[in-house]
């Protein structure tokens, strides 16, 4: 392809995706049933005859973008999940251009210096020891494996067991502890890890979902207790200090699965609310819910930097390095893999702390007032609003589906449904640096008229 004719490719690709985005919020969040049924377009034999590539991209565009949910519109409130800051869209665009295979300092160190000052920043952010190792993953499932195979590997070199070597079996037994409401990819990471999804004790949970500290069990060495910080849907942060100075007096390994709670650290009027939470031994948070970067993008952090490195690095045991430089692929479970810490490093510079604690703390507010208004209406709200999440139930589970169903066909906002301690809800989270106060009073009208339907 000669030079004229790529730079024609990107500059489509280019307006393609300026049009998407500066159309995206006029239009259903929701795609409508006739976009999904176009996406039988997509479904051909495999081509005999190479395509002209601004074929494939019209195609992609045409097919493609009316069938998206507008995730990086301003009104989705599924799930936890925020848009793409633009500065992060824009890095990752030249990112894929750079197209760096980020496993190795000397020859790729641009990515692994854009790695190293991120790192460094986000260890300032949550208040971490500088010398904490950290890792730049897919998302908060792979973090928790992540850090959870450290900490395997911590536990079991205490107790004289080299798992790297000599894997589970005849080890001696980790007791793994959880609380009653752990995400369930925490149990997946356990399940990965030959820790076994229900080889664990479960701790009892408070109203919000938080794990009592008080029903704690006795610990004993070799053993892992697992908190989290944010609730999926309450939002609800775990007492990980008093966890933690429990579990240290055992010696015992406190990780934290903060996948989007951890984030509060980086907002001065809610760090109280994970206050301690850099007692613990590793976290795991997620990159691609509230710091907005486009996905894939996890991290996890562990204060034993040789235990993450050991469970992750090629050679197997901690070999020191002739040269003192971070090789990202000693601390991730990949070899081969895209920078991804391009795009959390743009974020970061970006916002920067200021930025950073205003996004946080923006869409807390908001989600105060989804809760205010619904509550006001006469609905319930089931959570208590810490941070960006909120339950509300429109009577019998029924009438809850029903208004669900209506409020993502009525397409101005999308919230998906849960159940909460035996109530059907619908779940409001606001992840996204694009929802302004103006979405929330719109998608909030849309969601009562909606409601006002079944009542
Ligand atoms: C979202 C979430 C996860 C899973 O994160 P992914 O990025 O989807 O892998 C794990 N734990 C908690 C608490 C979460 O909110």
């Amino acid at each position: 392809m000669k030079n004229e004719q790529l730079r024609r490719l990107l500059e489509a690709a280019a307006q393609r995706s300026i049009a998407y985005l500066e159309e995206l919020n006029e239009r259903s969040v929701a795609p409508s049933p006739e976009a999904i049924s176009q996406l039988e377009a997509f479904d051909v034999p495999f081509p005999e005859q190479p395509g002209d590539p601004e074929t494939v991209l019209r195609e992609l565009d045409e097919f493609g973008s009316p069938a998206t949910i507008a995730i990086s519109g301003s009104r989705f409130f599924g799930f936890v999940i925020g848009g793409s800051l633009p500065a992060a869209l824009a890095s990752s665009w030249l990112a894929g251009a750079w197209d760096q295979n980020s496993a190795l300092h000397n020859v790729t160190p641009v990515t692994a210096t854009l790695e190293q000052v991120a790192l460094l920043w986000l260890l300032d952010i949550f208040g971490l020891p500088p010398t904490c190792a950290g890792s730049f993953v897919t998302g908060a499932t792979v973090a928790n494996f992540t850090a959870l195979a450290a900490a395997r590997n911590a536990v079991l070199a205490k107790a004289g067991w080299n798992v790297e070597a000599d894997g589970m079996f005849g080890a001696p037994p980790i007791t793994v502890v959880i609380g009653e409401e752990a995400h369930p990819t925490l149990l997946k990471s356990l399940g990965m890890l030959g820790l076994g999804r229900n080889r664990v004790v479960r701790v009892p949970v408070d109203d919000q979902g938080r794990m009592r500290a008080d029903a704690l069990p006795p610990l004993s060495q070799p053993c892992i207790v697992c908190t989290q910080v944010g609730n999926v849907n309450t939002g609800a942060i775990d007492p990980v200090a008093e966890i933690c100075d429990y579990a240290n007096r055992a010696d015992a390994w406190v990780h934290v699965d903060g996948a989007f709670g951890l984030w509060a650290k980086a907002v001065p009027s809610l760090s109280h609310l994970v206050e301690g939470v850099e007692k613990a031994d590793s976290w795991a948070t997620d990159a691609h819910k509230w710091l907005n970067v486009p996905y894939d993008s996890g991290l996890a952090f562990v204060r034993d930097a040789d235990a993450l490195r050991a469970a992750m690095a090629i050679t197997a045991e901690y070999l020191p390095t002739e040269s003192d430089r971070r090789n990202p692929s000693d601390f991730t479970p990949e070899l081969s893999r895209r920078g991804r810490g391009i795009e959390v490093w743009a974020a970061l510079r970006s916002l920067g702390r200021s930025g950073l604690s205003n996004l946080v703390e923006r869409t807390c507010r908001h989600a105060r007032q989804f809760a205010e208004g619904l509550s006001e209406a006469g609905y319930e709200v089931l959570n208590e609003v810490v941070l960006n999440q909120v339950l509300v139930s429109f009577g019998d589970p029924e009438t809850t589906r029903r208004v669900i169903a209506a409020v993502q066909e009525d397409g101005t906002c999308w919230c998906g449904g849960t159940e909460w301690q035996g109530r059907t809800a619908m779940r409001i989270s606001v992840s996204s640096w694009a929802t302004t106060e103006r979405d929330v009073k719109r998608s909030l009208e849309a969601i009562l008229l909606c409601a006002e339907k079944y009542r």
